[in-house]
């Protein structure tokens, strides 16, 4: 038998064209096949059977020869502070997480972009998990996908793939999900708004160069010294920081700088000034992140006060800094906490009036 096909697996592009031939082959005009491409991503519809703009025959018809899968969501939570985080339960049972983050009048969603993680950076939740697998760019794009059609939806202005996993060792996933995103006839995000992070895996940044759109880079430093990053990051071995930081140089578009901020380990003014060197070198912005607790490790946040020290080292060198805000404190929200949460069979954090759980 005939293994259907996915249409969230293509880029737009391929998708409509797969429709304008199958319309051929039904004996169905032409646009039929444009008015159900729309409903992929543009207008997004749960399935065939949403589409009532399209004669039921034909639709009957397209069921069993395409599928528009959907992620099951198996948990949401709301932050006090409009944070929402979701938990997607995969075809196999694997488990990954999407964040949304309101802010004035953007919409940012944090993706995932595997199960698990196998590079297993001291400070973080995903590393402590291990990997599982790739996701495939209809479990990617599909995370997008799936909070447009909540209701009401939460419809995305800006991505970054800070969620679970290392895009960069997915890129061939990664790489039509940024076409869908990204595509006047897919979610139609400019890809100024779209960010890709990475730890540094340099055929990834090159990759992400040859694409002619601007999408942005940013760069998990998270240490200005080889010894330290080494410390921090096992990947540090095979990409090495001044391997990262050439690469950088030769990315032709913006670069940011992640940061984390970990108490006695990397914040003191000498760490500022070395991480400052680089960036000016890269002409890079950098962000300092507040370290989320509950990641992995036994590591302290840098206390604000040390935080803006931090910062005003590196805006004397005159590099753009921002400090983030630490977003969804309440509901665990970094990196891959939500899912450990769960898979320890705990209630998740924050079932009380005013941090709302909903567990599917
Ligand atoms: N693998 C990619 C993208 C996923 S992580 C990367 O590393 O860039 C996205 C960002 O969240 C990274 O900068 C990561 O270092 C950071 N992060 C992970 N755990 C964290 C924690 N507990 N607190 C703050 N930031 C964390």
């Amino acid at each position: 038998m005939n293994q259907k096909e996915n249409l969230l697996n293509l880029t737009p592009a391929d998708a409509a064209e797969r429709l304008r031939r199958f319309a051929v082959e039904m004996e169905q005009p032409a646009y039929r096949a444009a008015q159900v491409a729309r409903h992929l991503w543009q207008v997004p519809l749960p399935g065939f059977e949403a589409m009532t703009n399209i004669p039921l025959g034909f639709r009957q018809q397209l069921a069993e020869r395409f599928e528009i899968p959907r992620l099951e969501l198996a948990a949401r939570q709301i932050s006090v502070d409009g944070t929402q985080k979701f938990l997607f339960r995969l075809a196999d049972g694997e488990m990954i997480e999407t964040v949304a983050i309101p802010e004035d009048n953007r919409l940012t969603l944090c993706i995932s972009s595997q199960a698990g993680c196998a590079l297993k950076c001291s400070f973080c939740a995903t590393g402590a998990m291990g990997f599982s697998r790739n996701l495939e760019t209809f479990e990617i794009a599909g995370q997008v996908r799936e909070l447009a059609l909540l209701d009401p939806p939460l419809r995305a202005t800006n991505i970054v793939f800070m969620g679970m996993g290392e895009p960069m060792m997915n890129w061939k996933a990664v790489d039509p999900t940024l076409t869908i995103l990204n595509a006047p006839d897919g979610v139609g995000i400019g890809a100024r708004h779209i960010t890709v992070s990475t730890v540094g895996v340099l055929p990834g940044i090159v990759a992400l160069s040859e694409r002619p759109e601007q999408f942005r880079l940013a760069l998990s430093i998270h240490a200005p010294t080889d010894e330290l990053r080494q410390s921090l990051m096992p990947i540090n071995t095979k990409y090495p920081l001044a391997d990262v930081i050439d690469a950088a140089k030769k990315f032709d578009r913006r670069v940011t700088f992640e940061y984390v901020m970990l108490g006695g380990v990397n914040d003191t003014p000498e760490h500022a000034r070395q991480l400052g060197e680089l960036a000016l070198e890269c002409k890079a912005f950098v962000n300092l992140i507040p370290l989320h607790p509950g990641g992995a490790g036994d590591f302290k946040p840098t206390s604000a006060r040390d935080i803006s020290i931090f910062a005003r080292t590196l805006r004397g060198m005159r590099i753009q800094t921002a400090i983030r805000k630490s977003r969804g404190m309440d509901i665990a929200a970094a990196c891959g906490q939500l899912r450990v949460e769960r898979q320890r069979r705990r209630a998740p954090v924050g079932a009380d009036q005013d941090r709302h759980v909903q567990v599917a």
